[in-house]
């Protein structure tokens, strides 16, 4: 028997060293277009940054490492160009030789990855992505002769874009970014979004927005808005799109998203072909649609998957993408899972929002940090739909947890009884997670109403009264206009100087404007709370 796996890295791997595991009489062969397999390349940027020093690093496994240890025949320079799914063949190009040979398989697996998607145009200027070994090796080429803080463009404001702008900065360069969209990472909702383009406003990184390349002179980038950058490299990481073609050409469906059509066992609508990685359409946990989810953790989960069930093994679904990624840009966490409100309005989808602003650990313990959390909540049966956390340390392990909530189909009011673990230094005793969770029970009763940032100026047109219940010195250090003071200590004494109008209520993070709506609604006034407070509303404001 005889697998050949297309594609060597994070899914092909994981796929050929399972088998091996599985099955020691096979012969499994690895045939890898680029010149390295298994390598990391989700740390590629910090090897251009200097953070991962040792360029051998990256290398996690080579042809002869897979060869001695798992005996895989390890093919790399070497492409697939052609699969005959009805004679169990593929065409492998040599590409040191550019000859072809034909090459049988009993099982194929396709784990091909994705391309960066054609994006910047400046022919003049070295232009690389940033997606292999090979990528590095130039980018650093490009600037060891470029002198002391060489210009650089990166073209994207998605995750792999953010983290090339900041370790390009951490080598010296002076650099532009310049991004189609409107907002910085696209998968965030603009408030969530906004502290981080402050971030790197802050770092001093050039954010041009809503623009793109339209040319290049020699040490100038051109562009849409009719303005010039200098650069002496551009930096391409505008997005990317599955590697279908191959299948395609070989009859192999696609699916709507344009990745290979898989079933939940990543079985191609070929006999004994299976496709794994970012290459392939998943299917979406919010809604059951296929999506494409371009992350490590699936591909490789799914490649072992595969291997289990080449061999015939206990056959394993795949669970629907929950797509929970992290980044980490300039000292700040921003993550994220499931659905941004942005995409539940786009589908009609109700939903109900939920702002926080809890710190990192209790706050009487020193070096807390502060987080904005987002979760948004189906308001018909309380499932959680997805979330945004950004901030410093805690951001990571509060995702997880929301990620394993929404993967076990807990509820958003059952985030309140999960048993965290708590000591100052790590948590508090009412954990940020469960306090989302609290929040969420006390919407889903009726307990608390509460208005988002941007329907704010619609309520207030509408005739109700904007209350700050901060304290003096927080309402003259910056307010919402048109806001009066009442501090929140002061509202019970003179609730009555509120007339007959709906009450809107808030204070820095919505905590205090809980307390004060709960007081208002139990003394006869129709109070709401405004959601995140002024510093939701601030951020809100900032990315309008
Ligand atoms: P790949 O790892 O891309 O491997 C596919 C391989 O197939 C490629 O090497 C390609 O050369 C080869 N190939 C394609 N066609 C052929 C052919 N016809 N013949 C032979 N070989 C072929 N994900 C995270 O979850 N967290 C991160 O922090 C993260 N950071 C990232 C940072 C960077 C810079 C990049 C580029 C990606 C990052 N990712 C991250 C994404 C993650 O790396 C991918 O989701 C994962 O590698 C996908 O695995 P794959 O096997 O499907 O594709």
């Amino acid at each position: 028997m005889r697998t050949i796996i297309i594609g060597g890295v994070a899914a092909g791997m994981s796929a050929a060293t399972r088998l091996r595991r599985l099955d020691e009489h096979r012969r499994i062969s690895v045939y890898e277009r680029g010149a390295h397999v298994s390598f990391a390349n989700c740390g590629l940027p910090y090897h251009v940054g200097g953070v991962i020093p040792e360029r051998s690093s990256l290398l996690l496994q080579t042809p002869e490492s897979l060869a001695s240890r798992f005996a895989i025949e390890v093919h790399v320079r070497h492409e697939v160009v052609a699969i005959d799914s009805s004679a169990r063949t593929v065409t492998v190009r040599d590409l040191e030789t550019g000859a072809d040979r034909i090459e049988p398989y009993d099982d194929l697996v396709i784990a091909s990855g994705a391309t960066a998607r054609p994006g910047a145009s400046a022919p003049s200027i070295p232009t690389h992505t940033l997606r292999s070994v090979d990528d590095v090796d130039d980018i650093l080429d490009v600037l060891a002769d470029a002198g002391k803080e060489p210009r650089v463009v990166v073209v994207g404001a998605g995750f792999i874009g953010l983290e090339a702008v900041e370790n390009l900065h951490a080598r010296g360069a002076r650099v532009t970014l310049v991004s189609r969209g409107r907002q910085v990472l696209s998968p965030l909702d603009p408030e969530m979004a906004a502290p981080v383009l402050a971030l790197l406003r802050g770092a001093e990184i050039d954010v041009r927005l809503g623009v793109t390349i339209v040319g290049a002179s020699p040490g100038l980038v051109h562009l849409s808005d009719g303005e010039s950058v200098e650069a002496v490299l551009v930096v391409e990481a505008s997005g990317v799109h599955p590697n279908a073609a191959l299948a395609e050409a070989a009859g192999i469906r696609l699916g709507e998203t344009g990745g290979i059509a898989v079933d939940s066992r990543h079985r191609t609508s070929a006999p004994r072909v299976w496709a794994v990685g970012d290459g392939v359409e998943k299917r979406d946990h919010v809604d059951g649609t296929p999506t494409l989810v371009t992350m490590a953790g699936l591909a490789n989960r799914h490649g072992r998957a595969v291997a289990d069930d080449i061999v015939g093994g206990e056959p394993h679904d795949a669970v629907p993408a929950l797509g929970t990624a992290i980044l980490g840009v300039f000292g700040t966490t921003v993550a994220l899972v499931g659905w941004n409100e942005r995409r539940l309005v786009a589908a009609g989808l109700p939903h109900r929002v939920i702002h926080t602003h809890p710190a990192s650990h209790a706050t009487y313990y020193p070096g807390a940090d502060p987080m904005a959390i987002k979760l948004l909540v189906d308001p018909e049966n309380d499932r959680i739909l997805g979330a945004q956390i950004v901030g410093g340390a805690g951001v990571d392990k509060r995702i997880d947890i929301i990620a394993v909530a929404m993967a076990a189909g807990l509820t958003a009011t059952a985030l309140s009884q999960l048993e965290l673990a708590y000591a100052p230094q790590y948590g508090s005793a009412k954990d940020p997670v469960n306090m989302l969770g609290y929040v969420a029970e006390n919407l889903a009763g009726g307990i608390t109403r509460t208005v988002q940032w941007h329907e704010l100026a619609s309520a207030v047109e509408d005739g109700a009264l904007l209350i700050d219940v901060r304290t003096p010195a927080e309402y003259a250090a910056g307010a919402i206009p048109g806001s009066r003071n009442i501090p929140v200590d002061e509202l019970r004494a003179r609730h009555e100087e509120l007339l007959d109008r709906p009450v809107i209520v808030h204070c820095q993070v919505g905590q205090r404007g809980h307390i004060a709506a709960r007081l208002l609604t139990q003394l006869g006034h129709d109070a709401r709370n405004l959601d995140g407070g002024y510093r939701t509303w601030a951020a809100g404001m900032a990315a309008a």
